[in-house]
Formats: structure tokens, C-alpha cells, sequence
């Protein structure tokens, strides 16, 4: 075994500092390794060697940090550009050398080594967590990926995002989201082996690559391990943060053998793992390809559609129930696709869901609506309520109140002339802080409405205390309100309790005469369905109101 060499073959090179002499380059190594020194001077002609193969062992590892100074006999000796690349931190002529300069020399080797360190620990760590950043990540799953297919162990590559990670900055402020980043890495170092790679790839996505593990079992008690870590809320500046996180995974060599393959294959996995409700781990599984690739495809196309303003409005009026007066118009995207033409919102609406596009969509979509209303005013058609429809994010996002109010003035549009409809289920799931949200756009005097009315499971205890001006009879209930006892029950019941609390009362979907006759005789206020007018564009609506005018009837809320 080479051993280190004693202090006492070190003699004194010049004042504070000790000089070891080893003649032979292999002999080196072991010291070099051990980091045993704070500079290496490396002879040009030492041993015969050829010169920049010792410099670039000496040099390129990534344990040995030690500055070099190459040595030469002379200056024509010395391929200068080569050895600086070679990672030389400087080099000095033996004829010519000075004390002063080969002082000068060292300590500028020195700071510049210190300098590397630092530039090195900027260009491979994130700053935030102190995890791996994406340039070591990428670095390390190459390497892991290489020993990975010459041995017969798997190397298990896991993608994460945390669920809510918006909402919490949003809510608590950038501090505390940074904190909670920070407290995420940390327990997953805790979850994980020393000799695993933890790393924040960029916002709240992590990876973690594990190696040398035997079998598909292992990896799924780790998957979750990771996500059972965050069953504890997490707890900073007095309070309980509680997030959750979802996991996609891929494996080398069953789900590939290069990194980029990989990690698609794992970001697609996580996707997966998303789609199948948070808090969730999947592998990645060729036949779920095509399906995840579909819908990224849908997200970009929907990106796209964002960008270029591809989202219109279409306009379905609300009548009082003996039809003689429009009080209003629900406003229904739509999405226009070049290809496929106009796109219902069932279909993207939910994607744009759970793609987080729901934002600003939901933007667009009310600054189109108080488009409208301008219009209709340069028209001076009689004023015309537009209900908009919220989605859950919409509605769960803490800025929501100030977006539209900021909105509301900005296009100059009185409050009064809108109305939010939001189901029942949203608020529900939103609990208790519901009734504030809805108590502030109240007072904003926005309307509001309760859509889908019946579906969900509101306690009436519940109900009272939201300050909603309307209830939305789900289509559902209406569909056989003539036929079937138990919608014609729940329907009944549903205008009884609006008239309890004071609240108007709307039908969706009255298609038939008949729907119609049970519902004015049961005391519906309000109708809306294909029987008096399907959902129809700006430009239809606009030629229809004055045909309906013409029948005597009005318009206006
Ligand atoms: P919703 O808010 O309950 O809207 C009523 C849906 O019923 C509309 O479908 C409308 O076209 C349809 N409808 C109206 N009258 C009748 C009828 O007599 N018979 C039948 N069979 N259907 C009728 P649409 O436009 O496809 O919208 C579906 C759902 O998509 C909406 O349900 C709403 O939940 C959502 N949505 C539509 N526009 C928006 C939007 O701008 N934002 C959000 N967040 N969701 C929207
Ligand atoms: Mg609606
Ligand atoms: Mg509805």
C-alpha cells in the first residue's frame, strides 16, 4: 500500500509553508488523492511522462481540488494553452523563477483554486435547498445511468412535484414558500440513502436518482417512503403547512438507457401520477405514452389557444319562468380549434383544470364578457346581466377578489351587471373559507349564483351562510321532472327552500313544454334551455334581441 509521506521529508520551501518532494508519479497519486496537500507543483519531465496526462489525472477529479503548478526546464518546453486547459493553475519556468514570483505564484494558484471551488458549488448546487441544481443532476444520473448498465442493479429515477405549491406562496408569501422548499429537501435527504442524488430541478419539481437497487419492489418502498414523508404537516413561523406530492418514475435499464429518454419517461409518469389525483406514485408504462402524449398535446394546443385568443364566448339568455323577459345571458366558452372547429367546454375545461391554465383562461374569459357588456352598451341594447362560470381553481385562488375587481374597473363595467355562478360542489370543497370569499364579492355587489344545484351535498346549515342571490336547479333533475318521482321531488324541494331563504330560483336545460308547466306551477322564478333559446354567439345574439323585442317582450335585468 502507497502510504502518505511524513512530515519529516517535507522541507521548508519558504516562510509557512512545507514542500514534499515524490519522484515518481504514481506515488503521487495516493496523496492526491487523500487532498493531503494545499498545492502541488507537477515537474513537466517527471518521470518521462507525457506531461498533460499527469496534469489531467492530477487534476480532473472530482475529489482532488488541489491548484497545480506546472514546472518547466524552460519556456519552449511549456505548451502553455494546453496546460491552463488541462486545469493548470499556473506555470513557471525553473531558469527564470524567483522567491517573489514563486510566491506570487502560489497564492494566486490558491485564490484562484478557492474560486473554482466557489464557481463549481454555484454551477452544480442550488442555492435555496443546497440540493443538487439540473447541471449536477444531469451529471450524475449520466454516470448512474452507465454503472447502471454494466452491473445488473437498477437505477430508479423519481420526479416530484408539491401539490399547492402556488396557492402556499400565494397565501403565505415567497418567504415562507422558500422555507417550505427548504424543509421539503430536507426531509427528503432524511428519506433517502447519502448515496442517492436529491436535486431541485427548478421551482417545486425535485428528482431523486437512487442506484444500486435490486428489484421493482425496492423502488415502489421507497416511492412510498418519499410520500409518506409528507404526511407530517410541516411547521415554520407558527403554523402548519400541510403539502402533499406526487411521484412518477422511471427505470434504467427497463424504461431506458439514456438520460434525456429517461427523464421523459419519468415526467410523463408524473403526469400520470397527477391525472390519477395527488398524492400519488406511478412508474412509467409505454401504453400510458400515447394517452399523456395526447394530452400534453392538448396543453400545448390549449397554450396556444391562450396566446392567440382562440377562446370565444357563446351566449345562452335567462327568462323570467313565463318567458315574456330576459333577464340576462350566461356566457359558455368555447374553444375554436382550426382543425376540429368549435371545441364544447367539457372537453377543456377539465384540462385546463389540471394543467393550472384555468387562470388565466378564467381571465380571458371574464375580460370577454365585460367586452361584451361595453359592446352592448355602444349598442344601446337595455342592460343585460352575464353570468360567468367559475372553475374550482378560480375559485380556491387567494387573488380571486382583487382580479375582479381590478378587472371590473379597469373595463369600467358595474358590478351589479355580473354574476358569478360557481357549483355547489366548489364550495363545499372549499369550506369554511367559502362564505368569506363569496361575503366579499357580496359586497362588491357581484351576484351570485349557485350552479348545479342538487348535485352536491350542501348542508342546509351550510347554505344559510353563504350570501348567494340564486340557486341553479341542476339539468340533471329537469330531464325527467315530468316522469321521474324523485327528480320531480328534489326539484319541488329545491324551489321551496330558495323561496324559504329568499333566494330566486333558475331551471337549466328546460327543453320541453311540459318541463316548463311543472316548474311555473311549482314557483320556478327563472328558466333557461333549448326551449326558448340554445347557447348562441355575440353576433346571432345581438339580431335576436330585437326579434324577441318585437314580440312585446323585454330585456333587461
Ligand atoms: P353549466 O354552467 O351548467 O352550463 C350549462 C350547460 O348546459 C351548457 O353546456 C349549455 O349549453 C347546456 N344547456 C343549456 N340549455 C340546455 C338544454 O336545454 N338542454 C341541454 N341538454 N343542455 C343545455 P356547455 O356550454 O357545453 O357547458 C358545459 C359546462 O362547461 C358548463 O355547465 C360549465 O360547467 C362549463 N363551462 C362552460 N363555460 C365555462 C366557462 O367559461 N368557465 C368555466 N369555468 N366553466 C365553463
Ligand atoms: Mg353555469
Ligand atoms: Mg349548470
Amino acid at each position: 500500500m502507497r502510504s502518505i509521506p511524513s512530515m519529516s521529508s517535507c522541507k521548508k520551501l519558504f516562510e509557512g509553508m512545507l514542500m514534499t518532494w515524490i519522484d515518481n508519479f504514481n506515488e503521487a497519486l495516493c496523496p492526491l488523492d487523500a487532498c493531503y496537500y494545499d498545492l502541488v507543483f507537477l515537474d513537466y519531465h517527471l518521470d518521462g511522462r507525457d506531461t498533460i496526462d499527469s496534469l489531467r489525472r492530477a487534476t480532473r477529479h472530482e475529489e482532488r481540488n488541489m491548484p497545480v503548478i506546472v514546472l518547466a526546464e524552460t519556456e519552449d518546453h511549456l505548451d502553455d494553452p494546453e496546460v491552463i486547459r488541462q486545469g493548470a493553475a499556473d506555470y513557471l519556468c525553473k531558469q527564470e523563477m524567483s522567491v517573489s514570483m514563486l510566491k506570487r505564484s502560489v497564492r494566486y494558484a490558491i485564490e484562484r483554486k478557492k474560486i473554482e471551488q466557489r464557481l463549481l458549488t454555484l454551477s452544480h448546487y442550488d442555492p435555496l435547498t443546497g440540493l443538487a441544481n439540473r447541471n449536477l443532476f444531469y451529471l450524475k444520473l449520466t454516470d448512474g445511468i452507465i454503472q447502471s448498465l454494466r452491473g445488473d442493479k437498477l437505477l430508479a429515477l423519481f420526479f416530484l412535484d408539491l401539490d399547492h405549491s402556488k396557492e402556499i406562496n400565494d397565501t403565505l408569501g415567497h418567504p415562507a414558500g422558500d422555507r417550505l422548499l427548504q424543509d421539503v429537501s430536507a426531509r427528503l435527504k432524511e428519506t433517502t440513502r447519502s448515496s442517492d442524488t436529491v436535486a431541485r430541478l427548478g421551482g417545486d419539481e425535485f428528482a431523486i436518482i437512487a442506484t444500486h437497487i435490486n428489484n421493482e419492489t425496492d423502488v415502489t418502498l421507497l416511492a412510498k417512503k418519499i410520500i409518506s414523508s409528507f404526511n407530517e404537516p410541516f411547521k415554520f413561523t407558527g403554523k402548519q403547512i400541510s403539502t402533499h406530492t406526487s411521484v412518477g418514475i422511471a427505470l434504467c435499464p427497463t424504461h431506458g438507457h439514456d438520460p434525456d429518454e429517461l427523464l421523459r419517461h419519468a415526467d410523463l409518469a408524473l403526469y400520470q401520477a397527477k391525472a390519477a389525483g395527488r398524492n400519488n406514485f406511478k412508474f412509467y408504462a409505454s401504453e400510458l405514452d400515447a394517452r399523456a402524449q395526447e394530452f400534453r398535446a392538448l396543453e400545448q394546443e390549449m397554450r396556444y389557444a391562450l396566446q392567440h385568443q382562440d377562446f370565444t364566448l357563446h351566449f345562452q339568455p335567462m327568462f323570467s319562468a313565463d318567458g315574456n323577459k330576459v333577464l340576462g345571458v350566461e356566457a359558455l366558452a368555447r374553444g375554436n380549434h382550426k382543425v376540429r372547429g368549435m371545441i364544447s367546454p367539457v372537453h377543456f375545461i377539465p384540462l385546463a383544470e389540471s394543467s393550472g391554465l384555468i387562470l388565466p383562461l378564467g381571465a380571458q374569459i371574464l375580460e370577454m364578457a365585460c367586452d361584451q357588456i361595453n359592446l352592448w352598451r355602444q349598442l344601446k341594447l337595455p342592460e343585460l346581466l352575464i353570468a360567468v362560470n367559475l372553475s374550482p381553481a378560480q375559485f380556491a385562488d387567494p387573488e380571486l377578489v382583487e382580479k375582479i375587481m381590478e378587472t371590473l374597473q379597469r373595463k369600467g363595467v358595474p358590478s351589479h351587471l355580473v354574476e358569478l355562478e360557481i357549483t355547489e360542489n366548489t364550495l363545499m370543497d372549499t369550506g369554511p373559507g367559502a362564505t368569506k370569499r363569496l361575503t366579499k364579492l357580496h359586497d362588491m355587489g357581484i351576484r351570485l349564483a349557485i350552479d348545479d344545484f342538487g348535485t352536491g351535498y350542501s348542508s342546509l346549515s351550510y347554505l344559510k351562510k353563504f350570501p348567494v342571490h340564486k340557486l341553479k336547479i341542476d339539468r340533471v333533475f329537469i330531464k325527467d321532472i315530468t316522469t321521474d318521482k324523485g327528480d320531480a321531488t328534489i326539484a319541488r324541494s329545491i324551489i321551496q327552500l330558495g323561496q324559504a331563504m329568499n333566494l330566486e330560483i333558475i331551471a337549466e336545460g328546460v327543453e320541453t313544454e311540459a318541463q316548463l308547466e311543472f316548474l311555473r306551477k311549482e314557483g320556478c322564478d327563472q328558466v333557461q334551455g333549448f326551449l326558448f333559446a340554445k347557447p348562441m354567439t355575440n353576433k346571432a345574439l345581438i339580431e335576436w334581441l330585437p326579434e324577441y323585442q318585437a314580440k312585446t317582450k323585454h330585456i333587461g335585468c
